[in-house]
């Protein structure tokens, strides 16, 4: 078979259009306001509550700095239980607190956080979860908060896989006491570099905002060690032009998606997660798991071959980050009380999905995953 004569990569940004966007940049350019709250920040926090139907939500520059915040805001101290089964960053936001980061091992179903297994890390020092929806796909939202409620802990979702998604038929943003999003590049919805809170009261949403401007709740009055964390202008113009076309990219993302779960069903070793009911999906990924003895070769070898074929997929989540030599000292980390999270880790690639991918190129991806399995 042949390989794709060019790089196909796990995903690729979609961008406004250019004509709309310099509308927007050559008013930016005579207001010469670039940040701070301008009308562009304003109309884009406005319309974006009302897009993701939420009641508030702060912007920043990235998610990173979003989640870091987000600890910040809700005082979070000592210990947090989270997810070794995430990008770095999650785990990251807590050391940058000072946090002691606790690990939990994952359900094996969705790859969440497993909320059996919370309580038993629970210790007097435990002051909030940090739970992922990995893939965008719902952490067990109730029993979590369940949870948070009986010890007094804090939920904060990361939720920078799931901007869109409903469960049943509310945000599931409305979660937990906060929820962060990312709007990187990579991301379903993105702003070039950008991220937000959501929160679900107005004191907290103010102190949000503090919070990311330095502190400043006027202008002599600073409350907090605050720290810069602002969307600028030109972002927040190229946001509110992103909320245009984002229904139709998931329609697009939901096609491929279904075209992949036909094409792959039929091949033995490879598992992949069907649509949940209730839930409204974004398809920001299509992660699927090889099982190496039935598939004939283990994960590394087919993602490398996939790569000689131009095939980029990516090992979403692998190496897990309790394996990284900032955290693997912890006792949370040991890989023997993590025994799902280390098993999916050495099984997923994600295959590439964006609202550009002919369903040609699926297909052909399709046939070289095929061309490689014992089935075949
Ligand atoms: C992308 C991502 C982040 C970080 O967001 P940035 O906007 O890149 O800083 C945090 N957590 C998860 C799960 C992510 O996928």
């Amino acid at each position: 078979m042949k390989r794709l004569n060019k790089i196909v990569n796990v995903t690729q940004p979609s961008l406004p259009d250019l004509d709309e966007f310099i509308i927007y940049l050559r008013e930016i350019w005579n207001s010469k306001q670039l940040t701070n709250n301008g009308s562009f920040h304003q109309e884009f926090e406005k319309q974006l509550a009302d897009f993701l139907g939420v009641k508030y939500i702060s912007l920043f520059a990235n998610g990173t700095l979003a989640l870091i915040s987000a600890l910040q805001v809700l005082r979070i101290s000592g210990e947090v239980i989270t997810t070794p089964y995430s990008f770095v960053a999650t785990t990251h936001s807590l050391w940058w607190n000072g946090i002691k980061p606790v690990f939990v091992d994952i359900d094996p179903e969705s790859k969440n956080l497993d909320p059996l297994k919370i309580e038993a890390a629970i210790t007097p020092r435990t002051t909030a979860i940090l739970p992922v929806h990995v893939y965008g796909n719902p952490c067990a939202v109730d029993e979590i908060q369940k949870i948070g409620d009986i010890y007094g802990i804090k939920v904060i979702y990361d939720a920078a896989h799931a901007f869109g998604v409903t469960l049943n038929g509310d945000s599931l943003l409305n979660f937990g006491d906060l929820s962060i999003l990312s709007f990187h590049a990579t991301k379903t919805f993105n702003t070039i570099e950008g991220g937000a809170i959501v929160c679900h009261d107005e004191n907290t949403k103010k102190r949000i905002d503090f919070l990311k401007n330095f502190g400043f709740a006027d202008e002599v009055t600073v409350v907090a060690p605050g720290i810069n964390a602002k969307m600028n202008e030109i972002q927040a113009a190229y946001g509110l032009l992103q909320m245009n076309s984002f229904r139709n990219q998931v329609i697009k993302r939901k096609e491929i998606a279904n075209i992949y779960r036909s094409l792959l069903q039929d091949v033995k070793g490879i598992s992949y997660h069907e649509d949940i009911k209730n839930v409204k999906h974004n398809y920001s990924y299509f992660p699927i798991f090889i099982d190496e003895d039935e598939f004939g070769i283990s994960r590394d070898e087919l993602y490398f071959k996939l790569r000689e074929k131009n095939i980029y997929g990516r090992r979403y989540f692998y190496p897990l980050i309790s394996e990284f030599p900032a955290y693997r000292g912890l006792a949370s980390a040991d890989s023997e009380k993590l025994p799902i999270a280390e098993r999916v880790a050495k099984q997923v690639i994600c295959l590439p999905i964006y609202p550009e991918l002919t369903l040609q190129t699926v297909e052909t991806i399709v046939n070289h995953l095929k061309g490689l399995s014992l089935s075949f």
